[in-house]
């Protein structure tokens, strides 16, 4: 394996959080979930949970899968989204690098081996995900638009994407 594809292929692909479930997850001994929160679980401008999202909280939960929101994103944003949720919460993460994770994993009590990473940006979940020993997922962003930003980590992205894909290395679908 490259070490471009070692730290930028995600371990999985999911077209949402959705298609992610508890039972896949207990299947693979996973017991904790380090999530973004923009365009990940809902669409960038999207200030609260939408009923959907609430739900697969909840299954995760009985489940008894710990979940911990890991956002680049500033506290207003990422506490006002959590705290209904009662889920807990790392903002300004400064993903790529790991040190969120690592603080999130010491809290919930669980190792990097034991924790999927959920997120839609290559550049930053994924490259913190797998420079850290993390299993990681990538899923399409809720909204195709992003903020400002994110814009030169997205050209980045489409750049290696492309070139996975020339390698063989992944086989979705946009
Ligand atoms: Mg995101």
């Amino acid at each position: 394996m490259s070490i471009i594809s070692k730290y930028l292929l995600p371990s999985k692909y999911a077209k949402s959080i959705f298609e992610i479930t508890p039972e896949e997850l207990k299947g693979r001994g996973v017991k904790a979930i380090i999530t973004d929160l923009d365009n990940t679980l809902v669409g960038w401008d999207v200030k609260l949970a939408t009923d959907e999202v609430v739900q697969w909280f909840n299954d995760m939960s009985e489940a008894g899968i710990k979940i911990t929101i890991v956002s680049n994103n500033n506290q207003t944003r990422v506490s006002t989204f959590a705290t209904p949720l009662k889920v807990d919460y790392i903002f300004d993460a400064k993903k790529p690098m790991g040190h969120a994770f690592k603080k999130a994993c010491v809290k919930m009590g669980v190792t990097p081996s034991e924790t999927v990473v959920i997120g839609d940006q290559m550049m930053t979940d994924v490259l913190a995900a797998n420079s850290n020993g993390f299993y990681s997922i990538m899923v399409v962003p809720v909204k195709s638009n992003d903020e400002w930003k994110t814009k030169v980590n997205r050209m980045m992205e489409r750049k290696f994407l492309a070139y996975f894909k020339r390698k063989g290395m992944i086989n979705w679908e946009e």
